[in-house]
């Protein structure tokens, strides 16, 4: 495999590493909110946290962010592991914000009794307006001059559940006059009185991800927690909070979040789509998500191979989709399971064929790998569904598939001439008649005859029908974010197609996670929910770039 040079994030780790910092020990976090499901950004964040702790003999926590009660639950918390996992990667704990509920809370009394928070009750409005502008600096309320004994005694009111609702706030006494907006006495707690997944109802003020996400950090002795661009404003107060409370020197590091075309990315679009019935769930097979492309085919070692290749940049920039088709059509090339499967069937009849006869030929599983894993059955008759734009009836020059005529191989069967064909009233082609040279089987061809084309068929009398979904892009811009009007405006009306088609016998053995090929038609893949009744495949992706815009 090629070498490649370290991103930035590993030259600070190599570093620290080699200054001796935190006894040379490196440990990240991966820190999810468990208010969806995770997506393809999120699977560079694992990789890179992950991947960092990995080359560095290091360890990575899994961290569920739930300090919003509101919008967060346990199916998120399942179904993130379950993604995490299946990307290959383990955790080395499993831990939770609201487990340091306690310490958090002990942390910001410690704050007000050092005279670095006080409780405000302004409205959001108010508190907004009082910030000043980034060219204006704040102005201090009557609250901020309120004493520690008052701070203590209100803070510990809130928390007992005194106060309603947004009736007060705990900020921290930072410096309104900061260029900073960050710094400008930052919310700590605000009031809540709302169930908690984990906590109950024990708590009804929760810490802001500001106040909740260093500390979690420090609690945890995490050397290198890495965070996407947004957040570099948040860093000076993320050092002011480590700094006050004398906790452990964790230190943020940003680099620019992923962002794919052809599709949106925060969670919160993403649920518009689940909720509004755009797609079919957070797995459905187009949407961005890890579960998603789980269902539409996609492996561990061809998402880890993306977030690679894309590498970790400092600026934001958008990664174009078709490299993410790129590296699962490689990683399918090579392990993708050949099989037969005709999409948009007309008969072949082959008259010089006895009639009632049956033979059984062989073919490779993958002839990618040496010996070819193995191969199956594949019965032939007389009568065969063949891919209609494979006959021409009045074939042009280099049109090097069937016509009346010309000659072409059946895959792993034999060579076949077209002869005439046979229409209904409309003029329809309804059946191919061709003969077949019964010297030209594949394996034991001694007719001497060379055809350059080689088409796909399934034999009629054992075709089986699947139900194929072929999927495009879920929009048809670029990104649909940044464009006027609602992002579900540009949603692609022809992002699935469903269509029924015959497979070859041997496929009622595919297997859920395995990825197929059928020949000339591209990657696929049983969906989650086929069933032996009603055999569902997805499509992967398409053999070639097949997108035309
Ligand atoms: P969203 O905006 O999609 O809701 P989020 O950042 O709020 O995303 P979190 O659950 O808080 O979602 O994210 C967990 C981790 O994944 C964070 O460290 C976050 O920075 C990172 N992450 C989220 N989206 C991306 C992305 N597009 N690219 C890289 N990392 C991301
Ligand atoms: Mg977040
Ligand atoms: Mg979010």
């Amino acid at each position: 495999s090629e070498e490649r040079s370290l991103n930035f994030i590993e030259e600070i780790v190599e570093d620290d590493i080699t200054a001796g910092k935190h006894g040379g020990r490196v440990h990240t976090r991966f820190p999810p909110e468990p208010n969806g499901y995770l997506h393809i950004g999120h699977a560079k964040s694992i990789c890179l946290n992950f991947g960092l702790a990995k080359k560095y003999g290091g360890k990575t926590n899994l961290r569920f962010d739930d300090t919003n009660p509101v919008t967060e639950d346990t199916e998120y918390v399942e179904s993130i592991k379950e993604d995490v996992r299946w990307l290959g990667f383990e955790w080395a704990n499993e831990l939770y914000a609201s487990d340091y509920f306690d310490l958090l809370y002990a942390f910001a009394l410690n704050l007000v009794r050092q005279g670095l928070a006080y409780v405000d009750d302004s409205t959001p409005e108010e508190i907004a307006t009082q910030k000043g502008t980034p060219t204006e600096p704040g102005t201090p309320n009557q609250y901020r001059r309120r004493s520690i004994e008052e701070n203590v005694q209100l803070f510990e009111d809130m928390k007992a559940g005194k106060y309603p609702d947004g009736a007060k706030v705990l900020r921290a006494k930072v410096d309104l006059a900061s260029p900073n907006m960050h710094m400008r006495d930052p919310i700590m707690y605000r009031i809540k009185h709302a169930k908690h997944h984990r906590t109950g109802d024990k708590w009804c003020i929760y810490p802001m991800y500001d106040f909740a996400h260093g500390q979690s950090d420090a609690i945890e002795e995490i050397t290198h927690s890495i965070c996407t661009l947004e957040f570099v404003p948040h860093r000076p107060l993320y050092e002011w909070f480590i700094d006050k409370l004398e906790l452990f020197p964790s230190r943020q590091y940003e680099f620019a979040r992923l962002n794919l075309n052809y599709t949106v990315m925060s969670k919160r679009k993403l649920l518009q789509l689940v909720n509004e019935g755009f797609v079919e769930g957070w797995d459905d097979p187009r949407m961005p998500t890890i579960s998603g492309l789980r269902r539409r085919g996609y492996t561990p070692a061809s998402v880890r191979e993306f977030c690679e290749r894309i590498g970790v940049a400092k600026r934001e920039n958008m990664i174009d989709v078709s490299l993410l088709e790129f590296c699962i059509r490689e990683d399918l090339n090579k392990t993708a399971w050949r099989r037969m499967a005709v999409l948009d069937p007309v008969k072949l009849v082959i008259t010089n064929y006895p009639e009632g006869q049956t033979e059984t030929l062989h073919g490779e599983n993958n002839p990618e790998v040496e010996g070819g894993e193995g191969g199956r059955d594949i019965p032939f008759s007389r009568e065969l569904w063949i891919e209609r734009e494979d006959f021409m009836e009045v074939p042009p020059k280099k049109f090097f598939r069937l016509g009346v005529g010309l000659s072409v191989r059946l895959k792993n069967a034999y060579i076949i001439t077209g002869e005439s064909v046979v229409k209904d009233a409309d003029g329809n082609i309804i059946e191919i008649h061709c003969t077949y040279i019964p010297e030209s089987k594949s394996g034991s061809d001694t007719s001497g005859i060379n055809v350059k084309g080689t088409i796909h068929w399934v034999s009629v009398p054992h075709a089986q029908t699947a139900e194929i979904r072929l999927y495009d892009r879920l929009f048809r811009v670029e990104d649909p974010s940044n464009e006027d009007g609602d992002f579900k405006e540009y949603i692609n009306p022809d992002s699935l197609k469903v269509i029924t088609g015959f497979i070859e016998q041997d496929l009622t053995n595919a297997v859920p996670g395995k990825g197929y090929q059928f020949i000339r038609k591209g990657y696929f893949t049983l969906d989650k929910y086929s069933t032996a009744d009603k055999l569902v495949f997805n499509r992967t992706v398409t053999l070639k770039d097949g997108w035309v815009k």
